[in-house]
């Protein structure tokens, strides 16, 4: 597994129930997405109603869980979660929304993986908080509808374009969350450390911040593996050489780039003259699904300037070619 991967891996699952802030005051950075939240749900609040459905969208890691359990905390009600690939019928669906309680939030993530057929179960419960189901088989079959309790969905995904226009319309809020800036990094690595009660020197701490790629759940996971090493020489207090030399031993490099985005850009830097390149084509050539290139490597190179995407396909920048110490060829 990446080291740097914004998706869950085996290793922390453990952790992550501790490190989960559990109101909207401790949740640091998405200045935006908390404001606009807030808002509504102070709104909600005082009218005496259940949460308007939200979606969350966003890279994996930047917290999309962990703010649909802070919405229902601070709204006091129960949070019940499943995600798109785990429904598999509608039965499945009809089940989990006939046990909602009035105000419930039900939490789905990569809710863009619910069958088609699941997600047509789903439009009248969103829209008018009833369920038709279909009792019977062929020329006795009738359809029955039942009543649902008021109740807030969260869907999460990666990009809000996944989702149908049908789905996506039937949110009354979409809240996009974004890559943390490197002050908001290096605080949540700081409240990590205080959790596992290790000493953190302010620079390792930035250190981290700085190469985690935006993302909460990788500046934890640094942090994780530099700790150990950290205690396994004695010191007190995690310091910025055993950070520095710690990073390097993972191959995360002063960016935050490890061997798979220097795959990729040396691919098309060696191969397609620095494009602009297609991205199916950059997919073949250094054995990856378009898909994994576009939703988990790609966004952050895009966001920190790496590449860029115009009409004709992606384009390795001079900010890259500098990365690797090289010159920007002639066009
Ligand atoms: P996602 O659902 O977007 O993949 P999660 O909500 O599971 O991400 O968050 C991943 C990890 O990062 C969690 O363990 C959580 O503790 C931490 N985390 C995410 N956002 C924040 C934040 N704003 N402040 C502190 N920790 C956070």
């Amino acid at each position: 597994d990446r080291i740097i991967s914004g998706e869950i891996q085996e290793d922390d699952v453990a952790e992550e129930l501790s490190l989960r802030p559990q109101l909207l005051k401790q949740y640091i950075g998405q200045h935006n997405a908390k404001e606009n939240l807030s808002i509504f749900i102070e709104a909600a609040k005082m009218r005496n109603e259940a949460l308007d459905h939200v979606l969350l969208y966003g890279p994996p890691g930047l917290g999309k869980t962990t703010m649909a359990q802070i919405i229902a905390n601070e709204m006091g009600v129960q949070f019940k979660q499943t995600s798109g690939p785990a429904i598999e019928r509608s039965g499945d669906l009809a089940a989990i929304l006939s046990s909602l309680e009035v105000g419930d939030v039900l939490f789905i993530d990569e809710i863009h993986r619910l069958p088609r057929a699941v997600e047509e179960i789903l439009y009248p419960g969103m829209e008018d908080f009833c369920l038709d189901i279909v009792i019977g088989q062929g020329p006795s079959a009738r359809s029955v509808q039942l009543d649902l309790p008021p109740f807030t969905l969260i869907g999460a995904t990666t990009r809000a374009g996944l989702l149908s226009a049908p789905l996506r319309d039937r949110f009354g809020v979409l809240s996009r969350l974004e890559f943390y800036e490197v002050v908001d990094l290096c605080a949540i690595v700081e409240r990590t450390a205080e959790i596992f009660q290790v000493e953190i020197d302010k620079a390792a701490a930035l250190e981290m911040a700085r190469r985690s790629r935006g993302t909460p759940r990788i500046a934890n996971r640094l942090l994780k593996r530099v700790r150990d090493i950290s205690q396994v020489k004695g010191e007190t207090s995690i310091s910025i050489e055993t950070t520095q030399k710690a990073l390097q031993m993972l191959q995360v490099d002063q960016e935050g780039l490890d061997h798979i985005d220097h795959k990729l850009l040396l691919a098309m830097m060696d191969g397609f003259k620095g494009g602009p390149v297609g991205l199916d084509t950059i997919a073949a050539s250094i054995g990856e699904e378009s898909q994994t290139i576009e939703d988990v490597y790609e966004p952050y190179l895009l966001q920190q300037g790496f590449i860029q995407r115009t009409p004709r396909g992606r384009l390795v920048t001079p900010k890259a070619y500098a990365h690797f110490e090289r010159e920007v060829p002639e066009a």
